[in-house]
């Protein structure tokens, strides 16, 4: 792992004994599925315990019940799992310190540093003012440790309804820093929560369950993203005053990425009015989308090594993802031949009924994934743009009269078009030398192109689903006046074509297989939808990567 900022730290926490060794932790609230954004976290959480020899737990901050559900835990376990991470047995909830916190919350009202305050949610921010003035003290701030304890404790029992309540820090009305103005611990909620169900009507808010939470599992470096910065203070307080344990909070630059949207909120909607097909749609950044769209986490792993931890807040091009990710099944991807938009190409003087093997190479990058058996015979599928009636320059595919090789077979050349009474080329027929088998042409003449081809005798049947951004945008957050930014999403992010021709060891290819179809892109077999009657492929990415493209040009 590359050294950073954060990285720094650590290594002079144990260069210095501060700390014999390092605990970190990956705090999700599990009311959505987990993103790239989180994906970066993960790998630096996790990472850095196992750079440092330390540990990483896994902590679900579960004090919202009204947003929670079990199945975003299931989820966030499986995506944590897969993206080759393991927490052990330290698998954590916030709702496992209620009891603790409530507490401590108990020890700070004694210690006259809380209170209970019949303000409404609206009054109290009002009286906390804006950032540039003081703010004012809730007629309430004053009440004795006896009238605290009796109040707070009658939360707990449910005396109260929602909203009529809360207790806050007794702080400082006119601290520059607004979330030291009596900041908010409690709110009553009568809600049934997915793990206490309704052992609680009353729940700690974020910052009040944070730090203790980190300082109950002796957190030393709690990481966490820039807007927790302004908090600081605040987690910093509560610590000191309760005496316990004291984590380090450090803030990094949260991952942003151009052609999506990351916010949970912003996600939650495409998926909940089905502009996707839910929270593993191969479109969305969300790790269970890109887990199906095909991405290897050893990619996802080297991108957030690639991009690093910083303070400067900035946006990553997708294309550097892309990037990552071809690299990956380049090295790992078997290649196969697949014609997704087929058009019928008949070898006439090749014998009816009669097939010869050829043997095809299975990874040029990887000499112990060997070849496999093709058959090549008189019916063939190529692609529908590999023949042009009447070729632009440049064009080294097949047009009448011209030569074309055929991957791992023959040279053909074009003899006859057949089209059908709209005009439109049904098929083209070819003659084949038989002295080029393998493709090479001993007579030492140029053939310039190379195109694939699926024997139409073995063809199976496949969709093809073709993903592209989902929106065009770079920056999608970034929404004209009056306009919903959902009305942006790209209806060409997803385009299915049914009837392309595979080779047969596609359809026996496992849901999850990753495959690099020569000359078309990379795909996999679609882990929900993919059998071997009704194969079902997603592509992953291009070939064309505009990255490395860019870094070239740029020296
Ligand atoms: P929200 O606040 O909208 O619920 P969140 O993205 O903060 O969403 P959490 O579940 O609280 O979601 O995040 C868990 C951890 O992942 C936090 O430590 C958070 O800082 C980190 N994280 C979230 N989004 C990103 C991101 N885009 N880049 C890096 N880290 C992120
Ligand atoms: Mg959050």
């Amino acid at each position: 792992m590359a050294s950073h900022f954060i990285a720094d730290i650590i290594e002079n926490d144990l260069a210095t004994g501060k700390h014999p060794t390092i605990r970190t932790r990956f705090p999700p609230e599990p009311n959505g599925y987990l993103h790239i954004g989180h994906a970066k976290s993960i790998c630096m959480n996790f990472g850095l315990a196992a750079k440092y020899g330390g540990t990483c737990n896994l902590r679900f901050d579960d004090t919202n019940p009204t947003k929670e559900e079990e199945e975003y835990v299931a989820s966030i376990r499986e995506d944590v799992r897969w993206l080759g991470f393991d927490w052990e047995e330290r698998e954590y909830y916030a709702s496992d310190y209620f009891e603790q916190l409530y507490l401590w919350a108990e020890q700070l009202i004694e210690a006259g540093k809380a209170y209970v305050d019949d303000l409404s949610v609206e009054e109290i921010r009002e009286h906390r003012g804006p950032w540039n003035a003081p703010g004012r003290e809730s007629p309430y701030r004053n009440r004795t440790v006896a009238e605290n304890l009796d109040l707070f404790r009658r939360m707990r029992a449910g005396e109260f309804p929602d909203g009529s309540r809360v207790l806050r820090a007794k702080i400082d009305m006119a601290a520059g820093n607004v979330n030291l103005r009596d900041p908010v611990m409690y709110r009553i909620l009568h809600a049934t929560h997915h793990r206490t169900g309704d052992a609680w009507c009353i729940y700690p808010m974020y910052d009040w369950a944070h730090g203790q939470s980190d300082s109950i599992e002796k957190i030393t470096h709690s990481i966490c993203t820039l807007e927790f910065e302004d908090h600081r203070p605040l987690y910093d307080w509560f610590v000191r005053e309760l005496g316990i344990w004291p984590p380090r909070q450090i803030e990094f630059a949260r991952l942003n990425l151009t052609h999506t949207v990351m916010s949970k909120r912003k996600l939650l909607r495409l998926v909940e009015e089905k502009v996707v097909a839910g929270w593993d749609d191969p479109r969305l950044p969300t790790i269970a989308g890109l887990r199906r769209r095909g991405y290897p986490p050893a990619a996802i792993r080297d991108f957030a090594e690639r991009i690093g931890v910083t303070k400067q807040e900035g946006t990553v091009e997708l294309a550097l993802l892309e990037h990552c990710v071809r690299e990956e099944l380049n090295r790992v991807a078997a290649r196969r031949m697949a014609v997704l938009r087929p058009l019928r190409l008949t070898i006439v003087d090749w014998p009816e009924g009669e097939f010869e093997e050829l043997a095809a190479i299975n990874n040029p990058e990887d000499e112990t994934a060997g070849t496999r058996p093709v058959r090549f015979g008189r019916d063939l599928w190529i692609e529908r743009d590999d023949f042009l009636e009447e070729p632009p320059k440049k064009y080294f595919r097949l047009a009448p009269g011209r030569e074309v090789r055929l991957r791992w077979g023959y040279v053909v050349k074009c003899v006859e078009v057949v089209k059908d009474a709209a005009g439109e080329v049904v098929e083209v027929r070819c003659t084949h030398d038989p002295a080029t088998k393998g493709g090479g042409t001993p007579d030492g003449r140029r053939v310039q192109g190379t195109i694939h081809w699926v024997a139409a005798a073995d063809a199976v049947d496949a969709e093809v689903r073709l993903y592209n951004p989902l929106f065009a945008a770079a920056d999608p957050d970034d929404v004209p006046d009056g306009v919903d930014w959902i009305t942006l999403v790209d209806p060409g992010s997803l385009e299915i074509l049914a009837g392309c021709k595979v080779e047969p060891a596609l359809a026996t290819a496992a849901p999850g297989d990753r495959i690099q179809f020569e000359r078309t892109g990379y795909f996999t077999a679609d882990l929900a939808d993919h059998t071997p009657e009704r194969p079902v492929f997603n592509r992953t990415v291009t070939l064309r990567d505009s990255w490395a493209k860019e870094q070239k040009k740029a020296g």
